[in-house]
């Protein structure tokens, strides 16, 4: 474990109006977000900014990835009033680019994909042109499951490989990197006119050929966006920090990206999967 983070990692931003704003109108909506349940260190930011991303399905995931903070355990009923609460707080948000994430439900028959599917269809009734990207669990592969969020037709379908494929038992142990990667091809084969995306975290114990070849392996199914960022263990009890990558490093993660034909690589230490997600949006017109 390296020894303190490093300055590049001390976020420095103060708190404003709409942060706790924000937070009220989540908790009058009963709505969670993975900003707060994964601990992110830029939701100071992004509620000031007026933006989170909402994570549906409860506040409970059916697995146990050890780089993850989310709670483990015994499942909360799904609520059917979630989504139009979404929509109702996208509203008052007035965001143009919505993020929906999600635990992971492998208890329930498609894996959540119908709420899904339902979310994305709320937004749209109070405005169609927003962007709806949806942050999605792997559904245990099912091409059903899918298919019903790809027919509810969100912009973009971000699903994170989140490391290279020799740590997932340490890692994602109850996932398969030949799974995500399945998914992200199969929505193009569903749509392929469709936006896709994936994040990696850098500091577990990864190789530079080993991000090179994740990339080269997202590139092959045909990933739009791509996102890397640097890992933060969330307590002791988590996997720890194999290392601090340095901003140089990313930036050369990005050129890579770049120039393997990702449309849009965000590679900085502070960079998450929904880190100013709508830095896309110019894109997808195009
Ligand atoms: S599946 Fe997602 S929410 Fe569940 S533990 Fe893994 S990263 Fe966390």
């Amino acid at each position: 474990m390296p020894d303190k983070r490093p300055d590049w990692l001390k976020v420095k931003f103060r708190s404003d109006p709409n942060f706790e704003e924000v937070e009220k109108m989540l908790d009058r909506l009963s709505l969670n977000t993975v900003c707060a349940e994964a601990n992110c260190p830029n939701r100071m930011e992004c509620y000031s900014r007026r933006t989170a991303t909402f994570m549906i399905l409860g506040r409970i995931c059916t697995r146990n990835c050890t780089f993850c903070d989310v709670t483990k355990g015994q499942v909360q009923p799904v609520d059917p009033e979630e989504p139009l609460n979404v929509a109702r707080a996208v509203g008052e948000l007035n965001l143009n680019h919505v993020v929906i994430t999600s635990v992971t439900r492998d208890d329930l028959p498609d894996g959540g994909a119908g709420h899904f599917a339902q979310v994305i269809e709320k937004i749209k009734e109070i405005n169609e042109s927003i962007v709806v990207e949806v942050l999605i669990p792997d559904f245990m592969g099912s091409i059903s499951a899918l298919s019903e969020v790809v027919a509810a037709k969100p912009k973009i379908v971000n699903h994170n490989v989140e490391t290279v494929p020799r740590l997932y038992p340490g890692v994602r142990p109850m996932a398969s990197y030949r799974r995500s990667l399945d998914l992200l091809q199969n929505v193009k084969n569903l749509d392929s006119r469709m936006f896709t995306k994936s994040g990696i975290m850098l500091g577990l114990g990864e190789k530079k050929e080993e991000v090179v070849e994740v990339l080269r392996d997202l590139r092959k199914v045909k990933c739009d966006f791509i996102t890397i960022g640097q890992y933060l263990s969330p307590s002791k009890n988590h996997h720890p920090v194999v290392e601090y990558i340095h901003p140089d490093t990313f930036e050369e993660y990005k050129e890579i990206a770049v120039n393997m034909g990702f449309r849009y690589a965000a590679s900085a230490p502070l960079v998450r999967s929904s880190y100013h997600a709508d830095e896309v949006s110019k894109l997808l017109d195009s």
